[in-house]
C-alpha cells in the first residue's frame, strides 16, 4: 500500500486529531512510498530501528516515537543517529502516543485489561484513556499481583495489604501514575499502572487503595502490536513486532 494510505487510515482508525499530546502522532520521518513489510515495537529505540531494518522494513510504528514537547528541538547525538539511520535506508517511522493509549479495542487499555482479565465497564480521566472495570471472581491483593507477574513475567511493584480483596480496578498504561487520584475516587480497590512515584505510595497509604506498578514497557507492548496485526489483516502487509528487554 502506499505510505500516505497508511498514514491516512491510522488518522482516522486512531483518531489522532482528537487528541491533544505530548508529541505529533502519525507519520514523524518519512521514507519511500510503498510499503509492504511494516515492523512495531514500544520505543524507536536504536535497538529496534537495527533490528526492524535488518529484517527489511519499509515503515516502523511505535508507541513512543520522536520530537516530545519538552526535549531539546537540535538533531544531534542519539536522536542524529536515528534519524539518519532512518533517512539513510528510506524507511518511514510512525508514532501513535495516547490516541493508541486510549483506542477501544486496540488501545493498551483495552488489551490491558482483556490480558489480566479485566472486565471493563468504563473510562475516566482527561481524554478517557483510564479504564475502570471488575475482577470476576475477586482475589486477595497477593493473589492478584502474583497473576499479573505472572501475566507478563516481571514481578509488579505492589503498595498495599497482601489480604486487601480487590474486586474495583482501574488501570492505565505506561507512564500513568499521574490518574491514582482520579481512581481513588472511583471508588476501586486498586490501580494499576506501568510506572509508580514517590507520592503514589503515600496516596495509597492514605486512601487505602492498593496500586500495582507492572511496568512501563510492560504494560505497552500490546497496543502496538494490536495495530500492526490489524493492519496486516486489513491490508495484506507482513508485520513483525520487536519487542526489546527493558526492566522499566
Ligand atoms: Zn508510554
Amino acid at each position: 500500500m502506499l505510505l500516505d494510505e497508511l498514514r491516512d487510515y491510522n488518522a482516522s482508525l486512531l483518531q489522532t486529531g482528537l487528541f491533544k499530546d505530548c508529541c505529533p502522532n502519525g507519520l514523524q520521518v518519512e521514507g519511500r512510498a510503498e510499503v509492504r513489510r511494516i515492523a512495531t515495537g514500544v520505543t524507536a529505540s536504536q535497538q529496534v530501528l537495527d533490528a526492524a531494518i535488518a529484517w527489511g522494513a519499509d515503515a516502523i510504528l511505535v508507541h513512543h516515537g520522536y520530537f516530545w514537547r519538552n526535549e531539546d528541538a537540535a538533531i544531534t547525538g542519539i536522536k542524529k543517529r536515528r534519524i539518519a539511520q532512518l533517512l539513510r535506508n528510506d524507511v518511514s517511522l510512525l508514532a501513535y502516543h495516547l490516541p493508541l493509549d486510549a483506542h477501544p479495542e486496540l488501545g493498551n487499555n483495552a488489551r490491558l485489561g482483556k490480558i489480566l482479565g479485566l472486565e471493563e465497564q468504563g473510562r475516566f480521566g482527561e481524554q478517557n484513556i483510564a479504564c475502570l472495570g471488575e475482577l470476576v471472581p475477586p482475589q486477595a491483593l497477593a493473589q492478584f499481583a502474583a497473576w499479573i507477574g505472572g501475566r507478563f513475567q516481571r514481578v509488579p511493584q505492589v503498595i498495599g495489604e497482601d489480604a486487601k480483596n480487590i474486586r474495583k480496578v482501574a488501570w492505565c498504561s505506561g507512564g500513568g501514575q499521574g490518574y491514582f487520584g482520579a481512581a481513588i475516587e472511583q471508588g476501586v480497590d486498586a490501580f494499576i499502572s506501568g510506572e509508580i512515584s514517590e507520592q503514589s505510595f503515600h496516596l495509597a497509604r492514605e486512601s487505602g487503595v492498593a496500586f500495582i506498578a507492572a511496568g512501563h514497557h510492560a504494560t505497552e507492548r500490546f497496543g502496538i502490536r494490536a495495530l500492526g496485526e490489524h493492519l496486516a489483516d486489513q491490508f495484506g502487509l507482513e508485520h513483525r513486532f520487536f519487542d526489546q528487554d527493558n526492566p522499566v
